[in-house]
C-alpha cells in the first residue's frame, strides 16, 4: 500500500523536471515546482494547526495550486474536504457546519463570505486562480510526509445530492490508493499519458479518478478550467487521454472539429458519471473510430466496474465488469437473496474501493450496508448475457404505478429512438388512480417538433400498456447539474400536480 501523496512524492522525484500540468494561458508546472508548492501549502496547513484528522476545506476555482493544496492536506494527515464553487454562503454553511474544518480555502473574493456557523478558530486561507492569495504567501517548507495506514481518512467527499440532501463519504487513503492502481492497470494508464483534464475537482471523478491516476503514474495533464469544446478538440492532437461526463461527448460531437484526423494520437475516451447515450456512443464510434469506454462510481466507493480497455467489447449501454478487487451482486432489494442474471435488482459492492461511512450518519451508514460488508448503491441493474452490468436507473426513480414497477430507462429508450427526439427523462408523477403515473418529459432533436401522440404510437408496440406515458412534455434541455446528471427530483416537483 502506498498512499497518493506518497506516490506523487515518488514521481516527483523520479521526474522533476516533466511538465505535471499545462494550462490553457500556456503555464507549465513540473513535478519539482509542484512538489515545492505542496511543501508550502503543507506549512502553512501545520502554522494553522491542523494535526491529523482535522478537516481542511476548499472552495476554490481549479487550478494547480487547488491540486498542490489537495496533496498538502494528506501530506500534514489532515482530510481533505472539497466544496462545489457553485454553492452560495447559506449552502457552503451546511458543509461547515457539518463538517467543522480547521482550515476553509476560498476564492480571494469570497473570503469574507457570510456567517458560515464555522468551528470557533477556523481558519480563513485565500487562494485564486493564478496561486495569488494568503496560502502561498509564506517562505517555510514542511518536509515531513505523514505516514498513513489504509485506514486512516484521507478525504469527505460529498456526494451529488441527486436524490436528496448530499451526504459526507469518508474515504480512507487505502480507499483511494486502491482504486487508483485498479484503474491504472484497468486502463493501462502511465507515465507516457497525456490526460485532458476538464472536470471540476471537488467531485470524484476529476480529483480521485483523473487527478489521482495522473499523479501517481507520473503522466501529465491538460488542465482546463472548464469544459470547452474548442479547447478540447485544439488539444486532442497532443493527448492520449480524455475522462469525461456524457455531456462532454454529447457536446464534442456538435463540433465539425472532432475528427479521427484530430483523434490519431489518442488511446482511450472514458465517460461516466451519469449515463452515456447509446445514439452518442455509436455515433462517436462512427466518427473518430473510438468506442468510448464506460465504467460506473460513485462518491461512497470510487470505481466499481469498467468496461474492457482490451480483450471484449464496449457495449453501448453498459458499464462493464468488477475492477480487480471489487466485487458486484445484483440482489432483490428486499430479501437480499441473489438474483439470476438478466433479472433487474439492487447493485451492491464490496471491496477495498468501499468507503468506511458517512461522515456522522452512523445509522445512514449501517443502514446502507448489509452483514456481509456489501454497500448498497442505491441504483438498480442486471448482469447482462456476458456479465456485463447494466444500470437501469436509481431505485428512487423506479415508478410504481398501479402496483407494476417501471424502469424509466426501458420507455427512455424507446422514446431516445424516435428520429424527432434528441434525449428523454422519464419520471413518475402523483396520480389519484394508480399512486404515480409516467410522464415522459423530450427534448427535440435539432429542428425537429415531437408530437405526443405520434411518440406514444411510435413506442406503444414495445411497451405494457401500464407503462406507457400519460403526459408528454416538450422541453428546450433536461435540467442537469454539473456532471451532466439529469435532475429528475427537480423535474418530479415541476410536474407534480398534473394528475392531481
Ligand atoms: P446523491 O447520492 O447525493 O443522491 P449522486 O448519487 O448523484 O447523489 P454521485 O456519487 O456523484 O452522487 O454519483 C453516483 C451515481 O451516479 C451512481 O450511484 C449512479 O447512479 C450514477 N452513475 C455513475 N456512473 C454512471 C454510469 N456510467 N451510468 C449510469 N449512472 C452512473
Ligand atoms: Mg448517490
Amino acid at each position: 500500500f502506498t498512499a497518493i501523496h506518497r506516490s506523487f512524492a515518488e514521481q516527483a522525484r523520479l521526474r522533476p523536471g516533466k511538465v505535471l500540468f499545462e494550462q490553457p494561458d500556456g503555464r507549465c508546472l513540473t513535478y519539482r515546482e509542484t512538489e515545492e508548492t505542496v511543501r508550502r501549502v503543507a506549512a502553512r496547513l501545520v502554522a494553522d494547526g491542523v494535526t491529523p484528522g482535522d478537516r481542511v476545506a476548499m472552495q476554490v476555482e481549479k487550478s494547480p495550486e487547488a491540486v498542490a493544496l489537495y496533496l498538502a492536506t494528506l501530506r500534514v494527515g489532515g482530510v481533505f474536504l472539497p466544496l462545489n464553487t457553485a454553492y452560495t454562503d447559506t449552502e457552503t454553511a451546511y458543509f461547515i457546519g457539518d463538517a467543522r474544518p480547521r482550515v476553509l480555502v476560498r476564492s480571494p473574493e469570497r473570503a469574507a463570505g457570510g456567517d458560515l456557523g464555522a468551528l470557533d478558530g477556523m481558519v480563513v486561507e485565500t487562494l485564486g486562480v493564478s496561486g495569488e492569495g494568503t496560502l502561498l504567501d509564506g517562505d517555510d517548507r514542511h518536509e515531513a510526509v505523514f505516514d498513513a495506514s489504509p485506514d486512516d481518512p484521507a478525504a469527505i467527499l460529498y456526494t451529488s445530492g441527486t436524490t436528496g440532501r448530499s451526504k459526507g463519504a469518508v474515504l480512507s487513503h487505502g480507499n483511494l490508493a486502491s482504486n487508483c492502481s485498479a484503474l491504472l492497470d484497468s486502463w493501462q494508464f502511465t507515465a507516457d499519458d497525456k490526460l485532458i483534464h476538464a472536470l471540476p475537482i471537488f467531485h470524484i471523478h476529476g480529483l480521485f479518478v483523473a487527478a489521482n491516476m495522473t499523479l501517481a503514474a507520473g503522466a501529465s495533464m491538460y488542465f482546463l478550467p472548464k469544459f470547452d469544446a474548442d479547447a478540447i478538440v485544439g488539444l486532442l492532437p497532443r493527448a492520449t487521454v480524455l475522462m469525461g461526463v456524457p455531456t462532454f461527448y454529447t457536446r464534442l460531437l456538435q463540433h465539425h472539429g472532432l475528427t479521427a484526423e484530430a483523434c490519431a494520437s489518442m488511446r482511450l475516451f472514458v465517460s461516466g458519471s451519469a449515463p452515456l447515450l447509446a445514439a452518442d456512443h455509436q455515433a462517436f464510434e462512427a466518427r473518430t473510430g473510438h468506442a468510448i469506454l464506460e465504467r460506473y462510481g460513485m462518491t461512497e466507493t470510487g470505481m466499481n466496474t469498467s468496461n474492457p480497455y482490451e480483450g471484449g467489447p464496449r457495449k453501448p449501454g453498459t458499464v462493464g465488469t468488477p475492477l480487480p478487487g471489487t466485487e458486484i451482486r445484483v440482489v432483490d432489494e428486499k430479501t437480499g437473496e441473489a438474483l439470476p442474471d438478466g433479472e433487474v435488482g439492487s447493485i451492491e459492492v464490496r471491496g477495498p474501493n468501499v468507503f468506511t461511512g458517512y461522515w456522522q450518519m452512523p445509522e445512514k451508514t449501517a443502514s446502507e450496508f448489509r452483514t456481509d460488508g456489501f454497500f448498497i448503491t442505491g441504483d438498480l441493474g442486471r448482469i447482462d448475457e456476458d456479465g456485463y452490468l447494466c444500470i437501469v436507473g436509481r431505485g428512487k426513480d423506479l415508478v410504481i404505478s398501479g402496483g407494476y414497477n417501471i424502469y424509466p430507462k426501458e420507455v427512455e429508450e424507446l422514446l431516445d429512438a424516435h428520429p424527432d427526439v434528441l434525449e428523454s427523462a422519464v419520471i413518475g408523477v402523483p396520480h389519484p388512480d394508480f399512486g404515480e403515473t409516467v410522464v415522459a418529459v423530450v427534448v427535440p432533436a435539432p429542428g425537429a417538433r415531437p408530437q405526443a401522440d405520434e411518440l406514444l404510437a411510435f413506442i406503444a408496440g414495445d411497451l405494457a400498456r401500464f407503462k406507457h406515458p400519460r403526459a408528454v412534455r416538450v422541453v428546450e434541455a433536461l435540467p442537469r447539474n454539473v456532471m451532466g446528471k439529469v435532475q429528475k427530483a427537480e423535474l418530479r416537483r415541476r410536474y407534480a400536480e398534473l394528475f392531481i
